[in-house]
């Protein structure tokens, strides 16, 4: 029986100022999935873990990417996939992505990588689609990619990979339910052309710091002048945590994707454990449970194992 193993990472998206545009992968945490092909079409799915996500195909987002892929493939192919998941569900780092494009990479490995990356990318996508209504490729890109990943379009797709410095990413998921769809749905449909102009600054700002490992350039250009005073409000804490975590010397960040967890970069590990600290007391003193990790940039992306 033909079979792989995978590792799929966690990832951020947004990047504060490049809102479904630019994301990042991180080395922590990660999904673990193993994917046979069966000579039927159907999918089974297994859970391997404790969040009793859906095993129906069409309603969990690895069951999407692998009709997808059935779909295209044209064959008379189904797959079994076990998933053991690390990246907790709704987290805002990635979980649904994980198993979208780690799905969508095993797949196509099965298959003798018959599909490009763009297809690969468009498969998941279609996981994306089920968990938050709407296909979006700033999560998906760089958990296939690893890196940095600007999605200058998805129609068609136009994805980049942007070097980075090695940065270390420290991220607090506190234990709250926000929904991506809410999340989504406060946003207002308008923008003033000021705020425009100032945000496409920053997300040419940022990307030019990565490429130039210009870290003021970098830290500047964490703003964001659209999204984060709308989707803040859903956080507890966001404004102090972010305050305490530049005075701890980040050099920038915000919230995770859309949220509750929200990252900070650092320059160096020891900053981003002090960061951690900083975040820990907030939440502590709040009252609110979390989960911290403190990570690096993740440059491969999807990984056979
Ligand atoms: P995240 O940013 O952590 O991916 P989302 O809210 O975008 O969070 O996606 C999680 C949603 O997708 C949850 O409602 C979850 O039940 C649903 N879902 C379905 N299948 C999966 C899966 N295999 N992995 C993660 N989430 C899944």
């Amino acid at each position: 029986m033909k079979k792989v193993k995978i590792k799929s990472p966690g990832t951020v998206a947004n990047l504060v100022c490049g809102f479904d545009i630019l994301g990042l992968a991180l080395n922590e945490p990660s999904d673990i999935m193993e994917l046979s092909l069966l000579d039927e079409p159907k999918v089974i799915i297994h859970n391997r873990d404790n969040y009793n996500l859906p095993t129906e195909a069409e309603k969990n987002v690895a069951g999407v990417v692998l009709l997808s892929v059935m779909e295209k493939a044209g064959k008379h192919i189904g797959f079994e996939i076990t998933i053991e998941k690390h990246i907790k569900p709704g987290s805002g780092i990635g979980s649904s992505a994980a198993s979208a494009a780690g799905a969508a990479v095993a797949a196509n490995h099965l298959l003798g990588n018959i599909f490009s990356i763009d297809e690969v990318v468009q498969f998941a996508m279609n996981g994306e689609k089920l968990a938050s209504g709407v296909k979006h490729a700033d999560n998906i890109a760089p958990c296939i990619l690893g890196g940095v990943s600007l999605i200058r379009a998805i129609h068609p797709l136009d994805i980049i990979s942007i070097p980075s410095p090695d940065l270390f990413v420290t991220v607090i998921h506190p234990q709250i339910e926000v929904r991506t769809s809410d999340a989504r749905q406060i946003l207002k449909q308008q923008v003033l052309l000021k705020d425009a102009i100032r945000q496409w600054g920053n997300i040419a700002g940022l990307v030019t710091g990565f490429m130039k490992n210009d870290f003021d350039l970098i830290g500047r250009s964490l703003e964001d002048v659209i999204i984060e005073p709308v989707r803040s409000i859903l956080i507890p804490g966001f404004d102090e945590v972010k305050r305490k975590c530049k005075e701890a010397g980040a050099l920038g960040g915000g919230i995770s994707g859309s949220g509750p967890s929200v990252f900070m970069l650092s320059k160096d590990e020891s900053t981003a454990k002090g960061v951690e600290l900083v975040m820990k007391d907030v939440y502590n003193r709040i009252g609110i449970e979390y989960n911290t990790y403190v990570t690096t940039i993740n440059k491969k992306g999807v990984e056979i194992l």
